[in-house]
């Protein structure tokens, strides 16, 4: 896939702001400092436009990107930083809802986990979450440079059995290092988006 441009629209607070174009959109979701950021940045060729978060937890918007002004990504806050407050956590709760549970042209998720350790239990809640809104959910492997090659299968299996993951869901192991995964990725992306 060839990504001739991508833009950030908006970081968009609340619904009122959500681009109005009718496009399909892929969600991307995962907790705060796994890795999202470099994974969309790996994914568009670019090397800053989604901001690698310094302070995990903070961003508390929705950042829509335009790609080859023919859909969205939509870069949902990370979770499960420890130190974020009840009010805060409220806040990000009912972001989450009002994107989901509304938004028609949202086509599928990107969860983005370690492929070195176990699913957090707020990555499975977040599985789990994403899949009562019926969505495909491509589960994102990231890191994979980080282990070694005779762990891949291992790895893999205890995600999939961890997540209880769906048969129709994809799980793809993911470098934002190497770039290794990305063209499966992209694959898995453009059927869910019918382009
Ligand atoms: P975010 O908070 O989920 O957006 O996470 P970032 O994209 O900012 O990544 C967090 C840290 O992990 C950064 O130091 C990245 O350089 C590092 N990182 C992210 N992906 C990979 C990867 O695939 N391999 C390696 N080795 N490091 C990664």
């Amino acid at each position: 896939m060839k990504v001739n441009s991508a833009d950030i629209v908006i970081s968009a607070a609340s619904k009122k702001q959500y681009p109005k174009a009718p496009i399909p959109e892929i969600a991307l979701a995962g907790r705060s400092n796994v890795g999202k950021s470099s994974f969309i940045n790996r994914m568009i060729q670019r090397k800053n436009l989604a901001r690698t978060s310094s302070k995990p937890g903070k961003t508390q918007t929705l950042n829509f990107y335009i790609i080859n002004d023919k859909f969205h990504f939509v870069d949902v806050p990370g979770y499960g930083y420890a130190k974020v407050s009840k009010k805060e956590r409220a806040k990000w709760g009912a972001m989450m809802e009002e994107y989901f549970a509304e938004r028609e042209q949202v086509k599928a998720t990107a969860l983005i986990i370690d492929i070195r350790h176990k699913p957090t239990e707020d990555d499975q809640l977040m599985y789990d979450y994403l899949k009562h809104f019926d969505l495909p959910v491509m589960v994102i492997a990231t890191k994979l440079d980080k282990i070694k090659k005779g762990q891949r299968k291992k790895q893999l299996k205890m995600i999939q059995d961890v997540l209880e993951m769906e048969e129709e869901d994809a799980l793809i192991p993911f470098s934002s290092e190497t770039g290794e995964g990305k063209d499966v990725a992209w694959k898995t992306m453009l059927s869910h988006l019918n382009l």
